[in-house]
């Protein structure tokens, strides 16, 4: 068999965070976390003892209402995040981002091929990621995801992507075959949880150093010696 996409080619599913691996939104979800909490309590914060980078957008909305004394509830939380959703989506458009190095040229490489499948694993709410990604041309890349609406807590969310995967795929991807890549300990730790290869980069707020700390099985300053990122990761 010389088939490039045989069924007996083993599938690989590529799992990605957005927020400072795929994109950079110009801060706009920060911006719009801080006018949320501008209307609603009157403060202007800067979130310094909330951390955000890495997190879901849920769990950072629950750590938000706490320290302004309302109980996370589901209903609260939701509420919040409405109002967040409200924000970025006007924030979005105004601010100036852009995609990260090699990014497209990877996807542009990858989408293409029957043995590779493109998702997303994003502390991100749906509606969320697909703001930003349709900004940025990006959303149309990913064939499901795995978001903040599905679990508060991202180390969850490995368990969420694998069941949609074998839902649209009709294929259970050995964790050996699936591939987290993020910017952040936390994209790390939710992949090494369930045994998937991880795949850090260091193009967000955390350092080389911190991010080899938590032992990644790749670590790249970024991405954009595609060709190499390529052939290392067989991608
Ligand atoms: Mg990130």
């Amino acid at each position: 068999m010389t088939s490039q996409t045989d069924a007996s080619t083993p599938k690989r599913l590529l799992l990605w965070d957005i927020d400072s691996t795929l994109i950079t939104t110009g801060g706009a979800g920060d911006k719009a976390l801080k006018r949320v909490v501008a209307e609603r309590f009157r403060v202007r914060d800067d979130f310094h003892d909330i951390e955000i980078a890495g997190r879901t957008d849920s769990g950072i909305a629950a750590s938000i209402l706490r320290k302004y004394g309302i109980d996370p509830t589901a209903e609260h939380v939701a509420e919040f995040l409405e109002d967040y959703l409200r924000q970025l989506a006007e924030l979005l458009p105004q601010l100036m981002g852009h995609v990260m190095p090699g990014v497209k040229e990877i996807l542009d490489h990858v989408q293409p091929k029957a043995d590779r499948v493109l998702a997303l694993l994003t502390g991100n709410l749906r509606r969320g990621a697909k703001l930003k990604l349709q900004r940025y041309g990006l959303w149309e890349y990913f064939d499901f995801g795995a978001f903040a609406d599905d679990h508060q807590d991202r180390n969850e969310l490995g368990a969420f992507a694998r069941a949609r995967a074998l839902e649209k795929h009709s294929h259970d991807f050995e964790v050996a075959r699936i591939d987290v890549i993020g910017d952040t300990g936390h994209d790390i730790a939710c992949g090494k949880i369930f045994g998937a290869r991880t795949i850090a980069v260091a193009t967000g707020s955390w350092t080389r150093e911190q991010l080899a700390a938590h032992s990644p099985d790749f670590l790249f300053d970024d991405l954009s010696q595609v060709d190499e990122v390529i052939a290392r990761l067989d991608w």
